[in-house]
C-alpha cells in the first residue's frame, strides 16, 4: 500500500499526512505476534487503514483540513484511534477533508482538493473525500470517516465504495474534533460490506469519555453481513421514500436506483412506497442546526489554545490577536457557517430559526418512526447526482448543500444508514450509491440487506 500511495498520491491527494515508518513498525509487530504464535488482536490485525484527519492520533498532526490547526499535534488518541491501534490495524496516515468537515467535495480543504480516482477532474465527495478516494485508488483497503450530514455516505457513493454512518451514540466522539455535536458520528469506509462490518465492530461500543455514548451492546453487524451474503430477502419489507427522487435527480442515478430496487424485489423483498413529507424540510433545518452548533464549537479556536496565532506582539490586545487569527485561519465556508450559526442563535432570532429547526427535526424523527412501523428498512439514492466536476459548485453554496439531500434525514434522526455501490450511471459511466436506512440500534438490518444485494 505504501508503494501504491507513492505511485498515485501526486494525482489523487487523498492524504494530508503519511507515516510509512510508523506503519511498517506496526505491521512488523503483528508479524512478530504471528511468528511467536500469539493470538491476533482482532480479525483485522495487520490490515492497513487511512484515518480522517478530524480524529486525533498521538504522534501525528491533526489539522481538520484547516490552517487554523496547522502544526498542531494532539496529546491524546481519539477513542476510535485507540481501538484501531488495540485491534492491530496499521494506520497509514491521515486523510484529506473539507475544512472542519464542512463541505461535500473536499474542495474546502486548506491543503488543496482530493481528486476522484474514477475521473481526476471530478470531486471525490466530502467532507471525507480523502478516505473514500484512498479506498477507490487502492491506497488503503479500509478507512475511517465521519458523517454529520452525509460525509461518509456521499463520498462512498461518488467513489463506488461502501460508507456507513452508524447509529448516533454508538461510536465514541471522544477525540473527534467537533463540528455539530448532536450530528457528528464516525464510521467505517471499505470496499465490501463485510470489510465495513468488521471495522464497525472494532470502533463501536460504549465509551464513558463521551457523554452521548449509548451504553448498549454493539448491533451484530458482522453476523448480519455474513448471513446476508448468500441469503435472499424473503419476508423483508423495503420502503422506497417518495420524497427522495424526482426533480434535481439525474436520470442516470434514478435508473441505477430503480434497477437496484428491482434486484431487491428479485431477492424476495416486498417493496412498498413510503411517504416522509417532512424530509423536504430536512436540508434547510440542517443548515440552521449544523451551523449553530459549529459557531459554538469553533469558538475554541481562539488563538490561545491551539495551533495558529497571528499578530501576537506587545502592541495588540488578546481580542485583536483572536480576530486576526480567525480571519487568517478559517476558510470562506467555515466563516459562512459561523456567521449563519451566530445569527440563528442570537437573542430575538433563536426561536424563529434554531427553535423551528429543532421542531422540524422532531417531525423528521416522527416520519421515520411511522415509516419503520410499516417497513424494515428504507432505501433511496445516496446522492441526487454522480460526482460533479472540480470547481463546478464552489461559487454556489446551495448547489453544494444539495449533495446531501438524501443523507441528511437519517443524520437528523440519529438513525443508522449506509451507502453501497449500485452500478454505474448510464449517462456518464460514474458510480451511483444505494442508501439503506435502518432504525436506531438496528444497524445490522442495513448490513443484511447490503450483503444480500452485493
Ligand atoms: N456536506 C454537509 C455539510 O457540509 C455534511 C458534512 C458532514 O457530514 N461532515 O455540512
Amino acid at each position: 500500500h505504501l508503494d501504491r500511495i507513492d505511485a498515485v498520491e501526486p494525482a489523487v491527494h487523498a492524504f494530508l499526512h503519511i507515516d510509512g515508518d510508523r506503519a511498517l513498525q506496526a505491521a512488523k509487530a503483528v508479524d512478530e505476534d504471528v511468528a511467536a504464535g500469539r493470538p491476533a488482536a482482532s480479525p483485522l490485525a495487520g490490515v492497513p487503514l487511512a484515518l480522517k484527519d478530524v480524529l486525533t492520533m498521538r504522534g501525528a498532526p491533526t489539522t481538520c483540513g484547516s490552517k487554523m490547526l496547522e502544526g498542531w499535534e494532539p496529546p491524546y488518541d481519539a477513542t476510535v484511534t485507540l481501538r484501531l491501534l488495540e485491534a492491530g490495524l496499521v494506520i497509514l496516515g491521515k486523510t484529506n477533508m473539507d475544512e472542519f468537515a464542512m463541505g461535500s467535495s473536499t474542495e474546502n480543504s486548506a491543503y488543496g482538493p482530493t481528486r476522484n480516482p474514477w475521473d481526476l477532474d471530478r470531486i471525490p465527495g466530502g467532507s471525507g473525500g480523502g478516505s473514500a478516494a484512498a479506498l477507490a485508488a487502492f491506497e488503503a483497503p479500509l478507512a475511517i470517516g465521519t458523517d454529520t450530514g452525509g460525509s461518509i455516505r456521499q463520498p462512498g457513493s461518488v467513489t463506488g465504495t461502501v460508507g456507513v454512518k452508524p447509529t448516533y451514540g454508538t461510536v465514541s466522539r471522544y477525540g473527534l474534533v467537533a463540528f455539530s455535536s448532536s450530528l457528528d458520528q464516525a464510521g467505517p469506509c471499505a470496499r465490501t460490506v463485510l470489510d465495513a462490518a468488521l471495522l464497525h465492530e472494532v470502533i463501536a461500543g460504549h465509551d464513558p469519555l463521551d457523554s452521548t455514548s449509548i451504553d448498549a451492546p454493539v448491533p451484530p453487524v458482522v453476523a448480519a453481513a455474513r448471513e446476508g451474503a448468500n441469503a435472499d430477502l424473503k419476508g423483508l419489507r423495503v420502503g422506497v421514500v417518495t420524497e427522495l427522487a424526482g426533480e434535481g435527480y439525474q436520470p442516470g442515478v434514478l435508473a441505477a436506483f430503480e434497477a437496484a430496487v428491482a434486484q431487491l424485489r428479485e431477492l424476495g423483498a416486498e417493496i412498498v412506497e413510503v411517504s416522509c413529507p417532512s424530509f423536504d424540510l430536512a436540508l434547510p433545518a440542517y443548515y440552521l442546526i449544523a451551523p449553530s452548533e459549529c459557531s459554538s464549537n469553533l469558538a475554541r479556536f481562539d488563538a490561545m489554545r491551539y495551533g495558529l496565532r497571528v499578530g501576537d506582539d506587545a502592541t495588540r490586545s488578546a481580542e485583536e490577536v483572536m480576530s486576526l487569527t480567525r480571519e487568517a485561519g478559517f476558510g470562506a465556508e467555515v466563516k459562512r457557517r459561523i456567521m449563519l450559526g451566530t445569527y440563528a442563535l442570537s437573542s430575538g432570532y433563536y426561536d424563529a430559526y434554531y427553535g423551528s429547526a429543532q421542531k422540524v427535526r422532531t417531525l423528521i424523527k416522527r416520519d421515520f418512526d411511522a415509516a419503520f412501523g410499516q417497513v424494515d428498512v428504507l432505501v433511496s439514492p445516496t446522492t441526487p447526482t454522480t460526482a460533479f466536476g472540480i470547481g463546478e459548485r464552489t461559487d454556489d453554496p446551495i448547489a453544494m448543500y444539495r449533495a446531501d439531500l438524501c443523507t441528511i434525514p437519517s443524520s437528523m434522526a440519529g438513525n443508522a444508514a449506509l451507502s453501497i455501490p449500485c452500478g454505474l450511471s448510464a449517462c456518464d459511466g460514474l458510480p451511483v450509491g444505494l442508501q439503506i436506512m435502518s432504525p436506531a440500534l438496528q444497524d445490522h438490518r442495513g448490513y443484511r440487506v447490503a450483503a444480500a444485494y452485493e
